[in-house]
């Protein structure tokens, strides 16, 4: 989608510190971490949220559980959250499906 921050960060457009990735998947770092691991991981196909990707390729949506987990597995290893917001009262700010994954320090329950 040539207006989406995440598909400009896919085709290089915009630079990202990335920390994994294959053919399907991209993982990098968070411009504005909330926590001392904060990693986003998106699909290199656009879908403006969790359902949709869910919806439109429920087998793409496992490989995308599959990668994350291993990328948090890393990368934190006290434990870690896995996290899509979505929507406006969800806090989605970006509308190409991501996950956050924090951690790096105790997380507080329930979130703000
Ligand atoms: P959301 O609010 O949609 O759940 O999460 C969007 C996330 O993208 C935010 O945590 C925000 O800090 C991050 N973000 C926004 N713009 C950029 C960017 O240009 N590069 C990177 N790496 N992260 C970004
Ligand atoms: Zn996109």
């Amino acid at each position: 989608m040539s207006n989406c921050l995440f598909c400009k960060i896919v085709a290089g457009e915009i630079p990202a510190n990335v920390v994994a990735q294959d053919e399907r998947f991209l993982a990098f770092h968070d411009i504005n971490p909330a926590a001392p691991t904060h990693i986003l991981v998106i699909p290199r196909t656009h879908f403006a949220n969790a359902a949709e990707m869910a919806a439109t390729d429920p087998v793409l949506a496992g490989q995308f559980l599959a990668f994350a987990t291993n990328v948090a597995q890393a990368q934190a290893h006290g434990g870690y959250r896995v996290v899509f917001n979505t929507g406006p009262d969800g806090g989605q700010t970006v509308e190409h499906v991501h996950a956050h994954l924090l951690g790096g320090r105790p997380l507080h329950w329930p979130p703000g």
